[in-house]
């Protein structure tokens, strides 16, 4: 049986022994098999058998751009010294730095400070929230010299850029960076599916994600959210169309009326919204104005970083569904728990609270602004522990199943599970040992083998034929 492939003896999440053989890029059985003269065969030991993980919320480009950047943020630089040290040092052409948080240097960098440390080629910082960029002069220089509009939320005299990448990227006409490093990580992870939440995604990030697809640089398959304009002729095959992605910012929220115009646009396409929500006021703001324009399935709420009870209750109502990051509370918890007041803890992050108030609810790691690993998202779901080893919201933890299950939403309907099936893609994820162990111990290194559409991308241990 050529191009066929047997898996023995895999667990399914259902509790069954299974064996199951791929062929064609499908499951196409399901059962107890016997291998075909020649038929590649997989001992699973008894290893869960998943169907792939989908990170519901990622920023593909940037990741891969992050890969190429040096970090300018915790834990690997944590004093404004280190800074100064990673961004001083010597080289031609642009320095791009990404990860810095205010935390590093008490207080918010500038154009001076920069030029301090860093006078002689351009830099640019990102700020980890992925909304500011910090430019030196040298790097203001090089932008402003291209000419064109400059954008409102540049201060140049701060060289301070809020929320327009496009210009950086137009401006430099900087083409975006392969993907292949960011697809093969993710292959690690069992991650077989993505969904892209760059708000600033329009039909040339299309043509760049449908060229990566097609030549095996990324072979994840993709959702792709962003501009409303984004898809309007259709997208090339391998790519979805996801929601159009809005991007709230507290500091200077948007006319309610035009919010409110352009969910009903977005919904008069047949498309869903995103819509980026990590404050209280941001989150009250986005229910008022979906409830003015009307809710479609698919709508749908990122990050709900705070949730008071009333604005969980409303979400609810209306039918939404939240994706969440609980690797945040990992990663981040420990200056959540300095910076925040306590009053505010129970709402943070919230994971329980969704799921007991039947809210549907899916994982997305925010990579790169958060780790891509989901199974460190699903560890941190479960302790809800952060870096120090601190508990942030005990009440909010999920069991292992939960946790899991956020990855397993299925993209188009985040309220249902993926189930393994004869005649679907053969998107699959091994792991090396049972459910009954792994759960205590939800980690990537669980990871044993990933296929997508049944070819094997990811291989721990190499098999060889039977
Ligand atoms: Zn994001």
């Amino acid at each position: 049986m050529p191009d066929a492939l047997l898996l023995r003896r895999a667990e399914l999440l259902d509790g069954r022994t299974i064996d199951l053989r791929i062929r064609a890029g499908l499951v196409a059985e399901i059962g107890i098999l016997a291998p075909g003269a020649g038929e590649h065969v997989i001992e699973a030991g008894g290893g869960l058998l998943l169907p792939g993980l989908h990170d519901h919320h990622a920023h593909v480009a940037a990741t891969a751009a992050a890969m190429d950047s040096v970090r300018c943020g915790p834990p690997e630089v944590a004093d404004a010294a280190a800074l100064a040290a990673v961004l001083g040092r010597a080289g031609a052409g642009w320095l791009r730095g990404v990860g810095y948080h205010e935390s590093v240097t008490g207080g918010l960098i500038d154009r001076r400070w920069l030029d301090r440390v860093a006078p002689q080629r351009p830099v640019r910082v990102q700020h980890r929230s992925g909304r500011l960029w910090i430019f030196n002069s040298a790097g203001l220089e090089v932008l402003l010299a291209a000419g064109g509009p400059v954008p409102a939320g540049l201060d140049r005299r701060r060289g301070q850029l809020f929320d327009d990448d496009g210009w950086v990227r137009r401006t430099l006409g900087s083409t975006p960076p392969a993907f292949t490093a960011v697809g093969a990580s993710y292959a690690r992870y069992g991650v077989t599916g993505i969904t892209d939440m760059n708000p600033g995604n329009d039909d040339d990030a299309a043509r760049h994600f449908a060229h990566a697809r097609a030549s095996g640089a990324l072979p994840q398959s993709v959702v792709l959210a962003g501009m409303l304009a984004l898809g309007r002729d259709g997208l090339a095959p391998g790519l979805a169309l996801g929601p159009v992605k809005l991007h709230l910012h507290e500091a200077y929220l948007p006319d309610f009326g035009a919010v409110v115009a352009l969910i009903g646009a977005a919904h008069g396409r047949g498309r869903a919204v995103a819509v980026h929500c990590v404050t209280v006021t941001e989150l009250v703001f986005t229910l008022a104005a979906l409830r003015e324009a009307g809710v479609r399935p698919g709508d749908r709420i990122e990050h709900a970083s705070v949730t008071p009870d009333e604005q969980l209750r409303e979400i609810f109502d209306l039918g939404l569904a939240v994706v969440v990051q609980p690797n945040f509370v990992a990663e981040r918890g420990d200056a959540y728990l300095a910076d925040i007041p306590s009053g505010d803890w129970p709402y943070l992050y919230r994971l329980r609270g969704f799921s007991v108030a039947g809210v549907a609810m899916a994982g997305g790691t925010d990579t790169p602004f958060g780790a891509a690993d989901p199974w460190a998202a699903m560890a941190a779901a479960v302790s809800r522990r952060t870096a120090h080893g601190q508990i942030l919201g005990a009440a909010e933890a999920l069991t292992s199943e939960q946790a899991l299950a956020l990855f397993l939403a299925d993209p188009a309907d985040l309220g249902v599970t993926r189930q393994i099936a004869a005649g679907k893609a053969a998107d699959l994820c091994l792991l090396d040992r049972p459910w009954r162990v792994a759960r205590d111990n939800l980690s990537a290194r669980l990871v044993r083998a990933c296929w997508i559409g049944g070819r094997l991308v990811y291989d721990r241990v190499d098999e060889s034929p039977a």
